[in-house]
């Protein structure tokens, strides 16, 4: 998935003004996580953005009583039961039990009771659809620390993404490990083949896309790696998602225990599918006008090429690869 549906910077002015609504974010048990709205000004209403199968209303529970959840066609609505306005309201917020397809996760389970929030599902939007001038506070259980770009810290307190944009941040025990191309916070349920692997590609796939491109990465990107493999011994599940400079990865099924051909074959190509996705984010504001399959399909396709010139691939895996392709594009 790419975070190309890039939405409209905040507008710049927002970051020296104090914020309309202060977000803060508690980590709780089980991966849940405190959420509290403090509004400047009261409102008779916060409004959230499309999220599929009714999550919010399944998984939000209010703490402040006299509050509900409706579901609109493009989104959710918190209101007072009276409809009256206010000026704070807390909520538990609680991860999913089924991964939503094709958004982002609004929290992932680590190992260690870390969590991974995007922030972008718990952000208000204003009446005309973009972001309201909001802060984010994370408070990490003891013991654990809050990870968002350069930060690892014990509490991040009225923090606005550098990007600008919705951000992955992580909270929980993992120390991150900074390479010369990313730093990186990767889940210790991962298989050790795993970042071995992911270490030894990045150096390789980013000089390459660097140079094909044109342009290096002017922010060192995040990488989270989580890897909940689960009971289900032949699955083989990649899902990643891209942010600007940032990318998120969730391997699912026991069989990335081993570094079978397969296993490796579809780690490299999906890892360098999301990298190629750092440099379209850092290239230019997307547009949610432009169809998916224009990004996604560049990515495949420079992906492959990337494979090739790095010597992962001969010339046969391509013209498989490219047959292949071309078969599920005159299939749809
Ligand atoms: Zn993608």
């Amino acid at each position: 998935l790419a975070g190309v549906a890039l939405e409209t910077m905040t507008q710049a002015s927002d970051r020296t003004r104090p914020a309309d609504i202060r977000v803060s974010v508690e980590q709780q048990g089980d991966g849940a996580l405190r959420i509290t709205y403090d509004l400047k000004k009261p409102r008779k209403a916060l409004l959230f953005g499309a999220l599929a199968a009714g999550h919010r209303a399944r998984r939000w529970e209010f703490e402040t009583p006299g509050f509900k959840l409706a579901r609109l066609d493009d989104g959710d609505r918190i209101t007072r039961n009276d409809g009256a306005k206010f000026n704070s309201v807390v909520l538990t917020a609680s991860p999913d039990l089924i991964r939503i397809q094709k958004d982002y996760q609004p929290i992932t389970a680590y190992g260690e009771g870390g969590v991974m929030v995007y922030t972008g599902h718990f952000w208000p939007l204003t009446a005309r659809g973009g972001r309201v001038n909001a802060t984010f506070s994370f408070m990490p259980a003891p013991g654990a620390k809050a990870v968002a770009f350069g930060a690892r810290a014990d509490r991040l307190t009225d923090w606005r993404s550098p990007m600008a944009h919705p951000a992955f941040v992580y909270m929980g025990p993992l120390q991150p490990v900074e390479t010369r191309e990313v730093m990186a916070v990767v889940d210790g349920a991962a298989p050790q083949w795993i970042s071995d692997e992911f270490y030894a590609l990045t150096p390789r796939v980013f000089s390459h896309l660097a140079g094909a491109l044109g342009f290096s990465l002017a922010v060192k990107p995040n990488l989270f790696l989580a890897a909940p493999l689960g009971r289900e011994e032949a699955r083989l599940s990649y899902s990643g998602d891209a942010l600007p400079a940032q990318f998120q990865i969730t391997l699912e099924g026991g069989a990335w225990r081993e570094r079978s051909p397969k296993a490796l074959g579809v780690f490299r190509r999906s890892t360098i599918h999301e990298a190629v996705h750092l440099w379209q984010a850092a290239a230019r504001p997307g547009s949610e006008e432009v169809a998916g399959w224009i990004h996604e399909g560049a990515a495949d396709a420079i992906a492959a090429e990337t494979l090739l010139a790095l010597g992962l691939w001969n010339a046969a895996d391509y013209t498989a690869d490219f047959d292949r392709a071309r078969e599920e594009c005159t299939g749809e």
